[in-house]
């Protein structure tokens, strides 16, 4: 099976899931992009649009994702984009550790599938996913290496473009936090250069 086959196939499987918040969503929101990227953005869980249209960001926070992704010179169609809940919470509360459980399986799956290098997430929840203990006040915009499906990969976390749209200071954090990927970006591409030239040494970059 290549790739869109084995995301079809997942797509379909979390369809017929009996996963939390389905009864009260419109639709399931499960992924959306190139499915060749490098780069995946995870988010929290859809919102009153995302649920309308079936695709991930694609309101406000959605709108200010794209225009400073543009900023930085990468169209959003080039990326892959989704989230770590598939269904809209009522009332776009936080979902629960119990509902974030129930969808991890279709989430991993979802990262193998695209294997990105670099995983950057949109908020406090998706970053949890990586580890514990990290304050996103703290480490945002700070690339970090990580294992996932056993390959070594950067996540970078970032502010959630919702809470960007909250306060200023957080909206000039995000907005600088992004003008990093490009080095990340020109970084990992000429550490894969050096490993197919034999120089696998090339790892402690950050
Ligand atoms: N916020 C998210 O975390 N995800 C979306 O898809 C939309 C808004």
């Amino acid at each position: 099976m290549d790739k869109k086959e084995e995301l079809d196939k997942l797509k379909r499987e979390a369809i017929e899931a009996d996963l939390p918040l389905k009864s009260g969503a419109t639709q399931m929101v499960f992924g959306d992009g190139n499915i060749g990227s490098s780069l995946f953005f995870l988010g929290e869980a859809p919102g009153f649009f995302e649920d309308q249209k079936g695709i991930p960001f694609v309101g406000r926070a959605g709108k200010l994702l794209n225009e400073t992704l543009e900023g930085i010179g990468i169209r959003r169609p080039e990326i892959w984009i989704s989230n770590i809940i598939y269904y809209r919470p009522p009332e776009n509360r936080d979902p629960s550790p119990e509902e974030i459980e129930a969808f991890k399986i279709f989430v991993d799956r979802q990262i193998e599938i695209i294997d990105p290098k670099i995983i950057v997430t949109l908020g406090r929840f998706s970053m949890a996913k990586f580890g514990s203990g990290m304050k996103i006040s703290q480490v945002h915009g700070k690339p970090r290496w990580i294992l996932f499906n056993q390959k070594k990969r950067v996540l970078i976390p970032m502010y959630h473009p919702a809470a960007a749209l909250r306060s200023t200071n957080l909206l000039n954090a995000f907005k600088s936090d992004f003008d990093n990927i490009p080095k990340v970006i020109t970084k990992i591409e000429n550490m894969v250069l050096e490993s197919k030239k034999g120089n696998s040494e090339q790892i402690t970059l950050f």
